[in-house]
């Protein structure tokens, strides 16, 4: 089920318009704000003109949502899972154009967009579609949706944060309001067309765009019953104080400073495609990240000399080139993000190293960079850098790895490399992650939770107790 068309290279695919608005109760509308423009960060090139949503604008798309409830809620789930199941046949078929979207809008190579991005979009659309009539084989037999949902999302997978948020809560029941990230609306604008296309009533998905004021109405509108967010810690912490003493409910997925741990048993090659999986998968942009390597000092060098080599072969440059491993930066503010975090990495004494590699002329690009030499007081240790930038740790046992991997406020992911299953368990029992991975990095399934601990936010999304996000048990 998870097929889509091949080779999606060509900007041919799609037909961006000059100007998106707002979609608001089945249709698209004005935004009564000034208009933002959304850059292509791989070329600094406009794509299109996007509306901003005013408070004025949120209430009356919180208003086609509560309108929209009574009639969607007391739908038979088998009724609800239909236009699920619809909606996920038409990612499919869209695949290609929302692939090629998806990567101009972001920066990330087309090869991520096609075959990681949209696919699990489609697979969250189906697995949610599945459980719409089965809640009461779940236990949630019984239980109510939460109302109006309110949603706020990141820009680093644009359209599988979407997926994240709309799937679950529809197939409870509930309607939803929902922010993109200012310098990714695109494909979420995509996808109000394909509610269109589903024939989903109106008012059930409302789509606004616009900056953090946005997001602020959104999660501040007193009609909106659930807030679900994903992005940073510091605009969470904003988010979970609006929220306090209201009778909402709230969701948090936040950041990471993720360990990726290798043992000295650990297969070598294996464990480096791990590690650069880790960290420059969408080019480290991604909240489980392996941003910090944690490896066994006796084979310390055997790895990072591996590592290097395999480092000297990525390719960065257009990421629709089918061959691209690292795309770029999503926004001139997120390369200055990233230059300055590792430049105060090089003043506090670790040592920089990227393979030799030419960065392009225009746009925002950052090569794929190593720290050795890094102490854990270090700041590259310690905040996240959200960009392609590995700080390399080392350790002598495994007491000392689950303690250096715990030492941070985040706990998103973790990542082992042995050949010892006792000690995956024993390292898994002690970590302080939502996900451990073990001998992979990265895997995502939409029936397995995602979530974190600590710092990293609360609730979870995925799985069975995605749902219980949107219900009240
Ligand atoms: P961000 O917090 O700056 O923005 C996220 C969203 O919140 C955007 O849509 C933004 O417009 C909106 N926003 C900003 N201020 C707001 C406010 N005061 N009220 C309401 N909404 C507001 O984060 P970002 O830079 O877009 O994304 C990167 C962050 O997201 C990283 O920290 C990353 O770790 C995190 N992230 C977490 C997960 C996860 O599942 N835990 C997944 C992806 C990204």
């Amino acid at each position: 089920i998870f097929e889509y068309a091949p080779a999606p290279e060509s900007r041919d695919v799609v037909d961006i318009k000059p100007s998106y608005g707002l979609f608001i109760n089945g249709e698209f509308a004005d935004g009564s704000g000034t208009p933002f423009k959304t850059i292509n960060p791989a070329t600094e090139e406009k794509l299109a003109e996007v509306a901003t949503a005013s408070s004025d604008d949120v209430d009356r798309a919180v208003q086609a949502a509560r309108k929209a409830f009574g009639v969607w809620s007391a739908l038979p789930g088998a009724e609800r899972a239909k236009y699920l199941f619809r909606i996920a046949r038409i990612i499919q078929e869209r695949a290609r154009e929302l692939a090629v979207l998806e990567s101009l809008d972001n920066g990330k190579p087309i090869r991520e967009s096609r075959d990681v991005d949209v696919p699990l979009v489609a697979a969250h659309f189906f697995y949610y579609a599945g459980w719409a009539d089965k809640l009461a084989y779940a236990g949630l037999g019984g239980t109510r949706p939460l109302g109006v949902a309110g949603q706020v999302i990141p820009w680093n997978f644009p359209l599988l944060m979407l997926a994240w948020k709309i799937a679950p809560a529809l197939a409870c029941g509930n309607t939803v309001v929902l922010k993109p990230a200012e310098t990714t609306p695109l494909t979420a604008l995509a996808f109000a067309d394909i509610c269109r296309q589903a024939d989903l009533p109106p008012g059930v998905v409302n789509i606004v765009t616009g900056a953090g004021e946005t997001g602020a109405a959104v999660v501040g509108h007193p009609d909106v019953n659930k807030v679900a967010f994903t992005g940073s810690t510091e605009v969470g912490r904003i988010i979970a104080r609006a929220v306090a003493g209201t009778d909402k409910k709230l969701t948090l997925e936040l950041g990471g400073k993720a360990a990726n741990i290798v043992f000295e048993d650990a297969a070598v090659d294996q464990a480096v495609e791990g590690i650069v999986n880790g960290i420059f998968f969408n080019q480290g942009h991604v909240c489980c990240a392996g941003s910090r390597l944690l490896v066994q000092e006796s084979v310390h060098e055997e790895v990072l000399e591996s590592l290097r080599r395999r480092l000297s072969t990525l390719r960065l440059g257009d990421p629709l080139d089918k061959n691209t491993d690292i795309g770029a930066i999503n926004s001139a503010e997120q390369l200055a993000k990233i230059r300055s975090l590792s430049d105060l990495g090089e003043s506090e004494g670790a040592q920089r190293w990227s393979p030799a590699c030419e960065l392009p002329d225009k746009g925002f690009w950052f090569p794929p960079t190593v720290f050795t030499g890094v102490a854990q007081s270090h700041s590259i240790a310690r905040d996240e850098i959200f960009g392609p930038v590995l700080s390399v740790l080392t350790f002598r046992t495994p007491a000392e790895a689950v303690e250096k991997a715990n030492n941070t406020p985040y706990g998103l992911s973790a990542g082992i490399w042995t050949e010892k299953g006792s000690r995956i368990l024993w390292m898994a029992d002690r970590l302080r992650a939502g996900v451990v991975w073990a001998n992979t990095f990265n895997k995502f399934d939409p029936a397995s939770p995602f979530g974190g601990y600590k710092e990293s936010g609360y609730g979870r999304e995925g799985g069975l107790h995605g749902l219980e996000a949107y219900l009240d048990v």
